[in-house]
């Protein structure tokens, strides 16, 4: 086995991607994340186009990193330009990064209407700039931008580059399937033609994900001998993304032998996964492989029962190795071994034969059919299986609520307002809010009501709300399913919530919300 290191570039590559952006502090946490996991390489940006990158290579100076070594990246000098007096070259050598990687054109078309030069001026520029930023750079990288497309279009054309930019003093040449359309076939026909021109060369690859099989690429120049992997941590990227590191990274040390991150590092995918997504504030792909949250999760109750047994009956590695989890999820194809096992996950013991799981089960059933759905209402259905334990607390009543939504003219917002009472103990509480919207108006004095008995109920914030129409059946009208994702800063719940009436089944899923913070602290501090 060769050794292979990973080099991560979601940082620069991946910010191409559309609705993904980072600011210089994000990409900072985001560099220090990637160290923590045992990334080797982490390319911070492009000084030489972007202010912001300048400001992240100022930046990460201030920080001792314990395994990556930080990348600077830029294209070949201008062709009517000498190096030294290039901007874009003294750029990456004042961004002080121990690694420099440029890429140059491999691609005839390219050459001439991107670059506006003559194909022998562009070999030129890729040994010139080499050969310039040697002196300044620990280690060099070459990116052979559109390698294979250009391979394909004149063989000779784009191995004479690779070999300028040996000749330039790259340490890697780095092949890149730009527009992402090779297959792996191809892939490895041609990085078998670049080894047996340049047999002593270290090559890597840099594939992007526009036929779905960039990993599939990655994985098989690896398999050929690449040295490096260049990725990003989900697959972010411009257009469809570029080869995702999540998968590559486990597929590597899981399947091919490839230990490019120790086990425990591993365990932290998962992690480095969400932490990207969360700062740049995109919603995770649950059926992401490997670190998605339903990538190990079981739903048919004979796949449930088989993975009970032995989970490798459905499960192609152990999740806890990627640092993900197994889940039961509940649905109407459940049966009694899936509810015992959920109850498990939540830490409650019931047994297989418990007539609490026959209870529940009847229930689920009875609540699918008015239209609930639990899968992603975990905390709704914790509460039912408590009910069904006759553990269940009542942290409040209600007495009533009226909610009151005021338009006053065409041209003005609706104003929404809500006024409720509540029973706590033997005190009962009446208070008013303001809302926007009728649920948002009475969500807030639902609270306020609250707050004075629980105040760590303060810290809690709806994070999502969705509304979905469920068919009406027999020309009964329609009714709504409202899910409600809450946050206390630290866990994630979902409850759920059904009726012909929108506020009322907003309401049913917000009282679980509340209840279920509440019960979930006292688990917490071991009251129940
Ligand atoms: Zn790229």
């Amino acid at each position: 086995m060769h050794d292979v290191k990973i080099y991560d570039t979601t940082l620069r590559d991946g910010t191409q991607a559309e609705d993904f952006s980072l600011s210089m502090e994000d990409k900072v946490r985001i560099a220090l994340k990637l160290d923590e996991l045992g990334i080797h390489y982490i390319e911070g940006g492009w000084p030489g186009s972007n202010p912001k990158d300048v400001g992240f290579f100022e930046e990460i100076l201030n920080y001792e990193l314990k395994h990556a070594q930080i990348a600077a990246f830029g294209s070949t000098h201008h062709h009517g330009k000498a190096p030294e007096t290039d901007y874009n070259l003294k750029a990456l050598v004042a961004a002080k990064t121990p690694v420099i990687t440029i890429f140059g054109k491999s691609w005839g078309i390219h050459v001439r209407d991107a670059l506006h030069t003559t194909l022998e001026r562009n070999l030129e520029l890729i040994r010139n700039s080499l050969k310039f930023l040697r002196p300044h750079a620990k280690t060099l990288f070459y990116d052979a931008e559109h390698f294979f497309d250009g391979f394909k279009d004149n063989r000779e054309y784009a191995l004479a580059t690779l070999e300028k930019a040996l000749e330039g003093g790259a340490e890697c040449l780095v092949l890149c399937d730009t527009n992402g359309g090779n297959l792996p076939d191809v892939v490895a026909e041609i990085i078998l033609a670049v080894k047996d021109r340049f047999p002593q060369a270290p090559f890597g690859i840099h594939a992007h994900n526009d036929t779905d099989v960039a990993v599939a690429n990655s994985l098989t120049a690896v398999k050929l001998g690449a040295v490096q992997v260049q990725g990003t941590i989900n697959g972010v990227g411009e257009r469809c993304g570029n080869a995702n590191l999540c998968s590559i990274v486990p597929n590597l040390c899981l399947k091919m032998g490839f230990p490019v991150l120790a086990p425990e590092s591993l365990v932290k995918l998962r992690a480095a996964s969400r932490y990207v997504l969360e700062l740049a504030n995109v919603p995770p792909n649950r059926y992401q492989p490997f670190v998605g949250r339903s990538a190990f999760a079981h739903k048919g109750g004979v796949h449930v029962s088989a993975v009970e047994k032995n989970p490798l009956t459905y499960e192609h590695i152990k999740p806890e190795l990627v640092g993900n989890k197994r889940r039961y999820l509940v649905s109407d194809l459940s049966g009694r071994a899936t509810i015992k096992s959920k109850a498990a996950e939540f830490g409650l013991e019931l047994s297989k034969n418990d007539p609490v799981a026959m209870q529940v089960l009847n229930e689920l059933k009875e609540l699918e059919n008015q239209g609930f759905q639990f899968e992603a209402a975990e905390a709704s259905f914790e509460l039912l299986i408590n009910k069904a334990m006759g553990r269940s607390k009542r942290y409040f009543e209600l007495v009533g609520f009226r909610v009151i939504d005021q338009k006053l003219s065409e041209t003005r917002e609706p104003v929404s307002e809500a006024t409720i009472m509540v029973k706590v103990g033997g005190n009962v509480e009446h208070t008013a809010a303001l809302g926007s919207g009728p649920v948002n108006a009475l969500d807030n004095a639902l609270r306020k009501a609250l707050e004075k008995f629980y105040p760590e109920l303060k810290r809690m914030e709806l994070s999502d709300y969705k509304v979905r129409v469920l068919p009406g059946r027999d020309g009964t009208a329609s009714k709504v399913r409202v899910l409600i994702e809450s946050s206390d800063g630290k866990d994630h719940w979902g409850t759920v919530g059904v009726s012909h009436d929108i506020l009322e089944a907003s309401w049913q899923a917000l009282v679980d919300s509340i209840n279920y913070k509440m019960y979930k602290n006292e688990k917490k501090n071991g009251e129940c």
